[in-house]
């Protein structure tokens, strides 16, 4: 039911979505803010296919290149949004661009056109005050590297109507992705509410110097099975992604956690699997 896709803001996360989109045969128009911004999402979308190409083994290059030569790119909302049946907006996490995008979107797009929101921690009762149709608006929250952490979470606002989410768990297959149902609204969605308490509990630890992080890893893999422990999990999301949250967090040890990663990592080069080196080498 959803075949016309745009998506709004080209960057990390659009350009994968849209790739996602496209080798799963949507139609699929990128829309951001400049034509300088247009032209880094074609870059993002050129070098994430190839990594789509080497994960999934099923969709090869020519295929993956055909499909990525259809998307459509631009930077003018209203001619974009004509005909469109799912706009998923990935523009940056501020509550006030968000405002800007969905407000030109909501005059702009047909009646029927479904928004989604991919935010990861802006509430989709708060964005949907933006919109005319709150009843046509709910968030469909994609992890980064869509293709491989292939969740999509669906999560309604009290506005949404109710076939909506089931719509959305149909869509979500149809593109390759394993749809989770959160069933209230849930800063975090589950992926984060499970997520953020582990590291941060991990972090605990290691900053109170009660156990090494490889000490810490090294329990949690072997008594659960899991793959990796937090501080692998910290080491792919990136130290100084980690820091930057711990800084502007209120936990009382949030301060001192984010200096002691910054000089002991961050400051030597030291800031996870990207840089070759975290808490791990690679
Ligand atoms: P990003 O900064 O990489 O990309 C944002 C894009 O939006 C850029 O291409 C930018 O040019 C464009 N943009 C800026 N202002 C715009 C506007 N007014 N209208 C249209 N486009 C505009 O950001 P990102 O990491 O891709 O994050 C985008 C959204 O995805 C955020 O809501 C974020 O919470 C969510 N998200 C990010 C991740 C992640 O790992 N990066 C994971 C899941 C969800």
């Amino acid at each position: 039911m959803f075949k016309n896709i745009l998506i709004a803001g080209g960057g990390v996360l659009g350009s994968q979505i849209a790739l996602q989109n496209a080798v799963h045969g949507k139609a699929v128009t990128i829309y951001d803010i400049s034509a300088e911004a247009v032209a880094t999402a074609k870059k993002w979308v050129a070098s994430f296919k190839d990594l789509l190409v080497a994960d999934i083994k099923e969709i090869s290059d020519e295929q993956a290149q055909a499909d990525i030569a259809k998307i459509t790119y631009t930077s003018d909302l209203a001619s974009a949004l004509k005909g469109i049946d799912l706009v998923i907006e990935a523009v940056p996490e501020s509550l006030d661009i968000k405002k800007d995008f969905w407000e030109k979107a909501s005059d702009a797009a047909d009646k029927e056109t479904v928004f989604a929101t991919n935010s990861s921690t802006l509430l989709p009762s708060k964005i949907a005050t933006f919109v005319d149709r709150p009843d046509k608006f709910i968030s469909l929250h994609f992890a980064n590297i869509v293709w491989s952490h292939n969740t999509a979470e669906i999560m309604a606002q009290p506005k949404t109507e109710s076939d909506l989410p089931t719509q959305m768990e149909n869509f979500a297959r149809e593109i390759g992705m394993v749809p989770i149902l959160v069933k209230k609204e849930q800063p975090g969605y589950v992926l984060n509410t499970l997520l953020v308490p582990l590291l941060s509990a991990g972090m605990y630890l290691w900053y109170h110097d009660i156990a090494d992080a490889d000490t810490v890893d090294k329990t949690w893999m072997i008594a659960t099975g899991a793959p990796y422990g937090p501080f692998g999990i910290i080491d792919m999301v990136g130290l100084r992604t980690v820091s930057n949250i711990l800084q502007a967090g209120t936990n009382p040890d949030a301060q001192g956690m984010a200096k002691k990663l910054k000089t002991e990592y961050v400051d030597q080069g030291k800031l996870g699997t990207e840089s070759g080196e975290g808490f791990y080498k690679y």
